[in-house]
């Protein structure tokens, strides 16, 4: 593959990542003195220079981490929930004021353009608003009993210590979806970021140790991060002190992870990765179809989870949708996400490059034929892994378009009827986020009907990636099932107990059952 040199937007001069870096933590008010080491290398995609280099956590520390998380777990669940939600309050208010540089770290450390980082520390605020008014409303229920005098209800208490691993693409938000819910659900928490962005893990989870040592009844050791790879989140997996873990990243990751905590009978809630679609019918916006195919296509640099990665055409539309297509992807400006007028950063690293290129390498040899997808050198940023996004045109749903490739590849299929669409869209083992693009009702109700789309996100008229916080968040199948926040996700964090009480004077078994005993 020829690197084509274009140079869309200036490069920082050597070094100047990491000083901006330094700078950002000076002004959060943070140190990463303890931090520092010589076990991990933290790079920037964005040219690939050393922002860090930091000390990696051994399994000892984890296996000490779970015990203070346990303590502080017994402390913390006696604070009435309000009083919790109070940290968050003010955690929410700490990352509002240092929102511009926390977010021109997230871009520093991930790639993503300023715009979405902007967003994605927008989301933690969301978040954090959220967390705080359902502070104040983790009710249960009052069933009807079969009893005379006797009340059934059923309330949630803390479930214990929350352990948390997140993938590097979305390095702040999906860590304070669960965390910020399961602290104010009573539980104590620890991190395990991604090996490819623990500084915004680090600038994100200083802050609020910071507000949590501000807090007045916020034990020590609330929340804690874990600095390391797999095998440091095998130890949380396996920890039989940490009642949760949620678990962020990949298929493969995942059916590790799912099955090390099913063994020990602890809870799991898997995110795990998706193959996303969108079906575009006759009676389509077009131009409203475009925008949101492109948008969820190549935002992120395709390192969505819900990034598009299947375009189901309708046979009438398809050559004039594609021809579009290919043009608008052709005329995206690549290069700095620091740059205003950016559209697509970096990729994370080479292997995610040489993914990119295996994949196309492999579509070509099902058949499919190839728009875009060479990688851009950018002057100045040789050891940086800039693309363009890839439109790939394919015969059928073959074998490399059922898999999730972390990058920006979109494939095209066609179809003529809708259950045909249908079943293209829910032909592949992931199960995450799914959108039809139609002006007809009939089409847009059955897409989200029971015989519809089989993802745990179902969008007409909007593209596959950007969810609202208030919704629940996830999918099905190899996705994993689970769901980290929004609408009543809460109970993951909580254990549910039903409660008889008995307030007659005499003891009616339930069923009828007959147990007499002559007792004065
Ligand atoms: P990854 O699976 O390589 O790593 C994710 C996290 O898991 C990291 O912290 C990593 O250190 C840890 N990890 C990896 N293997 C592990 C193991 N065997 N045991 C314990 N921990 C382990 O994923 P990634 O490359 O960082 O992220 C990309 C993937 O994440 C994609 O598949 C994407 O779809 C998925 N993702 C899903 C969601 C969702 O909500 N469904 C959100 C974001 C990302």
């Amino acid at each position: 593959m020829n690197a084509i040199d274009i140079s869309l937007s200036p490069q920082p001069a050597a070094g100047a990542l990491a000083d901006a870096v330094a700078d950002i933590f000076g002004e959060l008010g943070l140190s990463l003195a303890g931090d520092l080491g010589s076990d991990l290398d933290v790079l920037s995609p964005i040219d690939g220079s050393t922002l860090a280099s930091l000390k990696m956590h051994q399994p000892a520390d984890v296996d000490a981490m779970a015990a203070q998380a346990q303590a502080a777990f017994l402390a913390w669940k006696q604070v009435p929930a309000p009083h919790r939600g109070e940290l968050i309050r003010r955690y929410g208010q700490l990352v509002r004021e240092h929102k511009e540089a926390l977010s021109r770290l997230l871009t520093i450390e991930n790639g993503k353009i300023l715009t979405e980082a902007r967003g994605e520390v927008q989301e933690v605020i969301d978040i954090c608003e959220y967390a705080v008014g359902l502070s104040r409303q983790l009710f249960g229920l009052t069933i009807a009993s079969e009893r005379a005098e006797h009340r059934l209800t059923e309330y949630w208490h803390p479930l214990g210590p929350l352990g948390l691993i997140s993938a590097f693409n979305f390095p702040a938000a999906v860590w304070a979806w669960g965390t910020t819910v399961a602290l104010v659900c009573g539980d104590s928490a620890i991190w395990k970021p991604s090996e490819k962005t623990p500084l915004t893990a680090l600038a994100f989870g200083k802050l609020l140790q910071k507000a949590a040592a501000d807090h007045e009844f916020a034990p020590e050791h609330l929340v804690q991060i874990a600095i390391g790879g797999a095998e440091c989140g095998g130890i949380i997996a396996d920890h039989p002190d940490i009642a949760i873990v949620s678990a962020t990243g990949s298929v493969r990751m995942g059916q590790d992870v799912g099955v090390r905590v099913q063994r020990r009978f602890g809870r799991a809630v898997l995110e795990l990765g998706g193959n996303n679609a969108a079906i575009v019918a006759p009676s389509a916006d077009i131009g409203l179809a475009l925008r949101g195919t492109v948008f969820a296509a190549t935002g992120t640099c395709g390192q969505r989870c819900t990034t598009l990665r299947r375009l189901i055409l309708h046979d009438s539309i398809r050559a004039d949708f594609v021809k579009r297509l290919i043009a608008t992807a052709g005329s995206l400006n690549i290069g700095s996400p620091l740059a205003d007028d950016t559209h697509v950063g970096p990729l994370i690293d080479k292997a995610a490059f040489d993914a990119m290129q295996r994949a196309l390498d492999r579509a070509r040899a099902e058949g499919g034929t190839v728009h875009g997808g060479e990688r851009i050198a950018i002057a100045g940023s040789p050891d940086a892994w800039y693309v363009r996004p890839a439109i790939v045109e394919m015969p059928a749903q073959s074998a490399i378009v059922r898999e999730e490739t972390f990058a920006p590849i979109l494939y095209v299929l066609s179809y003529s009827t809708l259950d045909e669409a249908i079943a293209l869209q829910n032909g592949v083992p992931q199960g995450l986020s799914s959108c039809i693009f139609t002006n007809d009702v009939r089409e847009a109700e059955r897409f989200q009907s029971a015989e519809g789309s089989d993802c745990g996100i179902v969008n007409v008229n909007i593209g596959t990636s950007g969810a609202e916080i208030g919704g629940a968040f996830g999918g099905e199948k190899v996705t994993g099932g689970g769901r980290v926040s929004g609408s009543d996700s809460w109970k993951n964090y909580m254990r549910r107990v039903t409660a008889t009480v008995n307030y007659s004077t005499s003891l009616p078994l339930a069923q009828g059952v007959k147990f007499d005993l002559d007792i004065d």
